[in-house]
């Protein structure tokens, strides 16, 4: 049943309930009240289900129980984490004022209570709601005038990007983003060319009205928010950037309460300036996720030697956008280059990040005032690390290459890294040791740093040294041994005595009863209340003095903000590159060569993840592999067996372009790759359910993007195309595919395939060569090499991985036959006589039995008694101790 929002019979709380329920429909309403935040009807309902807590009734409405669950304010986060996760927005409803103001005006009235801020998954800054290697980006597309324009920003770090892009290229932008939450305008919506991103993305939709994307309010947004005449400054942005730009603004604007976060100013990223890779084959390269979307296992989970949050979310993120400018790309690998030859530096300076906190998010939070005394020792730390990284880098490096001057990368990042010695000295002297989570906490600036403060502690530690003083002196005086001067919330300090003695207290006339328990008695004193008063007025001064100090401190902060995000990002550079080069250095990668040819010359490559998985496991080592798509081989038709290493060779050569326009090393002995503007990978389909497409269908739109898109600059690489239907059909989709790769799109490619036929292509199509996965037939068995040869492979051993994997005997003979038959039928041109020409199943299934007896039958006595002593033996029925007697007595009889 909808909430009807009638406030008719209504009490006062419910009614006030109401009217701001009404306001924030979609989100869970938290409603304050004392040391709970609680949830009213359908909200209560759906809270208590997401997070398995306890669902309870408070009072009526119009006649109905009304639901309530509640969550303590203490521990609310964990409950935040858990509804975010579920896709739940949260809408904070705080008490903003002190109850007892409320009471004043008159018993029944409710307290002032306001909505603070909307928990929206794109929105959050604390870290306990986030992945601190991850970036959490709230995203918003527009379109205006035929023109798309994508805009991005991540709240926890301040950075902030938009980007032109057109309806074709949008899929892959998204992709590459990966936001946590996407804004569109309900027009756009509805609009059929979004039918697809809306099934893709609508777990993070948030769809807003269109007046929010309406780019001259976005001018006037930016404008303010940077404080800016004009938005030329940032660089020349189209209008539909713009607005989604401005809608981005705006909407953390209204979650946040106007409390905005520092951000910086918008970077522009020009069209083209990543490589461009799209959903498809982000999933089945597993950049930075596997297919099942873990990140273990994924490349970036591989490669990830980074010491800092910052610098995984950095290392992350180039992961995602691989460039294509090979000015760039050097520009990096220089710096990595650097830190690779010179081991005792690069340790150096990966401890030393080790002990960098993180101070984006950090002031980001401060940013929107949620941040803590923590929050300041953290950039207090981190800009201190940053000063002793500065040191480190300048002293004389010690490197091997002869290298008289730093790269250029490394003299950026110092000059980024600037000066921050006297905030840190600042908030060296004012906190103090043990920092509390909360300001309002108290006792996180440091003695001697406020002489005010100090007075206002001592006054307050004084009282209560006079306060444990008195205890002697009642003790003394009543002569009661068991008197005690304590303290609690509600009596503030008390004296307690037994119940006993209590004749004793009530005779003597200062003192003061106040409360009698079952076992004891309290009192008070003139006295003792005056001290207390005291303590707790200066603690109360000083509290409000710390907190005064707490906001002056942040505001400090904040006047370096720009600087202290540069540094932050200076640092995070130095991060990834030093942890690419430690990467390189212990798993063997080399520095590509990179330039504006067509060339991709990879020698002994290797598969960076299929790799670790075979060390780990202690498998036999990788193969390497080499892989030369140039002039009259600028496209490779591979064959081969199932399990002989296709799709390893196939990925391991587009993992190798993403990781060299990167700027990292590569898993090769040499590597020479002129720029990709474009990768497609299409490694076998999966089913689509959520979009009701059969896996041949998505095969088929995939393969139709890569044939509408690819250049003469892109990497293509297809396993198995055609695969999904009737032989015939596939084999002659496949086969008009690789004739429009080579005629149309010229791009360099790997195409993997199971119709040996198409190797027939190969002496029409100049640039087309075969290659094959090479095998061993030894003893009757098939042993892949997992190299790469040329020439096509002959036969498919299909039926001995069959084999391998455990088929029942009879259905490999069989098998056998109908193959054989094949085989020669095809010669004779008569398939369709194929299930004439084979003898029955059953004979199959009958020589199977003769061929085992024949076995056993041929067999010694002693070897039978050895296979029967074998068969007895019942490993789940046996402790460790009687199988290894059983070892001994098997080995006794051989
Ligand atoms: P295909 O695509 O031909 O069916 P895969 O590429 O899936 O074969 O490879 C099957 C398995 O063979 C992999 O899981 C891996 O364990 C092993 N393998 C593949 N390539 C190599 C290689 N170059 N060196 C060592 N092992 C490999």
């Amino acid at each position: 049943v909808p909430l009807s929002f009638d406030t008719e019979g209504a009490t006062p709380m419910m009614m006030q309930f109401l009217e701001i329920k009404e306001q924030y429909q979609d989100c869970l309403l938290f409603y304050r009240m004392g040391d709970f935040y609680e949830l009213f009807f359908d909200d209560a309902v759906k809270a208590a289900e997401a997070l398995d807590i306890a669902l309870t009734k408070r009072g009526k409405h119009q006649g109905n129980e009304i639901p309530m669950a509640g969550v303590p304010v203490h521990s609310h986060e964990t409950y935040l984490q858990r509804l975010i996760r579920k896709g739940f927005r949260v809408a904070v409803c705080e008490q903003m004022e002190d109850p007892a103001e409320a009471k004043k005006r008159g018993a029944k009235s409710v307290v002032k209570r306001g909505v603070v801020r909307l928990i929206t998954p794109g929105t959050l800054t604390e870290d306990s709601l986030l992945d601190a290697r991850r970036h959490n980006y709230l995203a918003a597309v527009s379109e205006v005038r035929g023109k798309v324009g994508l805009a991005w920003l991540d709240m926890s770090t301040g950075d902030f990007y938009v980007q032109p892009c057109d309806m074709g290229g949008l899929p892959a932008a998204l992709a590459r983003l990966d936001a946590g939450e996407l804004l569109i305008s309900d027009k756009l919506l509805n609009r059929s060319e979004m039918f697809d991103i809306y099934a893709e993305y609508k777990n993070v939709i948030t769809p807003q009205p269109a007046s929010r994307f309406d780019a001259e309010n976005a001018q006037l947004r930016l404008k303010k928010l940077y404080e800016v005449a004009a938005l030329d400054a940032f660089g020349g942005f189209e209008i539909a950037e713009l607005s989604a730009a401005g809608a981005l603004i705006d909407y953390v604007d209204l979650t946040q309460k106007s409390q905005m976060p520092r951000l910086a100013p918008p970077q522009r990223m020009a069209a083209g300036a990543a490589m461009e890779i799209d959903a498809a084959t982000r999933r089945s390269l597993e950049l930075t996720q596997t297919q099942s979307g873990e990140r273990k296992g994924s490349l970036l989970s591989v490669i990830d030697r980074t010491r800092t949050g910052a610098g995984a979310r950095l290392l992350a993120a180039r992961l995602s956008a691989p460039l294509t400018d090979a000015g760039t790309i050097n520009k990096r690998l220089d710096l990595v280059s650097y830190f690779h030859d010179r081991d005792a530096l690069r340790s150096d300076l990966r401890a030393a990040l080790g002990e960098c906190p993180d101070i984006e998010r950090a002031l980001s939070r401060l940013s929107v005032g949620r941040g803590g005394p923590r929050d300041l020792a953290a950039m207090r730390d981190g800009l201190a690390c940053a000063f002793e990284i500065g040191n480190l880098l300048h002293k004389p490096d010690g490197g091997n290459d002869g290298l008289t001057t730093q790269p250029a990368a490394l003299v950026d990042h110092l000059t980024d890294m600037g000066h921050h010695g006297d905030l840190v000295d600042l908030l060296r002297r004012s906190l103090s040791e043990n920092l509390p989570l909360l300001a309002r906490d108290g006792g996180f600036i440091a003695s001697g740093y406020h002489p005010p403060l100090d007075e206002l502690r001592m006054l307050s530690s004084e009282s209560k040294k006079l306060i444990a003083n008195l205890q002697a002196r009642y003790t003394e005086q009543t002569a009661i041994t068991s008197l005690k001067v304590k303290h609690n919330n509600v009596l503030g300090y008390f004296i307690e005595v037994p119940a006993k003695q209590a004749d004793r207290m009530i005779e003597i006339d200062e003192f003061i009863h106040r409360q009698t328990m079952a076992n004891a008695v309290r009192f008070t004193t003139v006295e003792l209340s005056e001290l207390e008063s005291k303590v707790s007025k200066a603690g109360d001064q000083a509290l409000a003095l710390e907190l005064e100090l707490f906001d002056t401190l942040v505001t400090g902060v904040l006047e370096h903000a720009d600087a202290i995000a540069r540094c932050a990002q200076a640092l995070a550079g130095l991060d990834v590159s030093a942890a690419l080069a430690e990467l390189a250095r212990d798993q063997g990668c080399i520095r590509p060569t990179i330039d504006d040819s067509l060339a991709f010359d990879i020698r002994g490559g290797r598969h960076p993840v299929v790799e670790a998985a075979l060390r780990e496991n202690g498998d036999s080592p990788f193969v390497a592999n080499d892989c030369r798509l140039e002039g009259e081989q600028s496209l490779w038709l591979i064959t081969g067996p199932n399990m002989a290493g296709k799709s390893t060779f196939l990925r391991q050569n587009a993992l190798i372009a993403v990781l060299a326009q990167i700027g990292a090393f590569v898993p090769a002995e040499t590597a020479h790759i002129g720029v990709i503007d474009r990768l497609f990978s299409r490694v076998g389909a999966a089913d689509d359910l959520a979009r009701g497409r059969s896996t041949f269908m998505v095969e088929m739109v995939e393969t139709a993007a890569i044939l509408n898109q690819a250049s003469d600059r892109s990497l293509v690489i297809l396993d198995e195309i055609g695969r999904g239907t009737a032989t015939f059909d596939g084999l002659s989709i496949a086969w008009a595919v690789v004739e429009n790769l080579h005629e149309v799109n010229k791009c360099r490619g790997l195409f993997a395939t199971h119709y040996h036929e198409l190797t027939a292509l190969a002496a029409k199509l100049a640039h087309l060569s075969c290659h094959t996965m090479l095998i061993k037939e030894w003893q009757g068995e098939v042993v892949f090499l997992h190299e790469v040869g040329a020439g096509s492979a002959d036969r498919s051993y299909g039926i001995h991985v069959a084999q391998l994997a455990g088929l029942p005997k009879p259905v490999i003979k069989r098998a056998e036959q109908v193959l054989k038959t094949l085989e020669k039928g095809e010669q004779g041109g008569a398939v369709s006589k194929l299930a004439d020409d084979l003898p029955l199943f059953a004979a199959a299934i009958e020589q199977v039995k003769q061929e085992e007896k024949a076995k056993t039958t041929a067999l010694s006595p002693e070897q039978k008694a050895l296979l029967d002593a074998v068969a007895e033996i019942d490993p789940d029925n046996m402790t460790p101790r009687e199988a290894l007697d059983a070892l001994y007595r098997l080995r006794a009889m051989r």
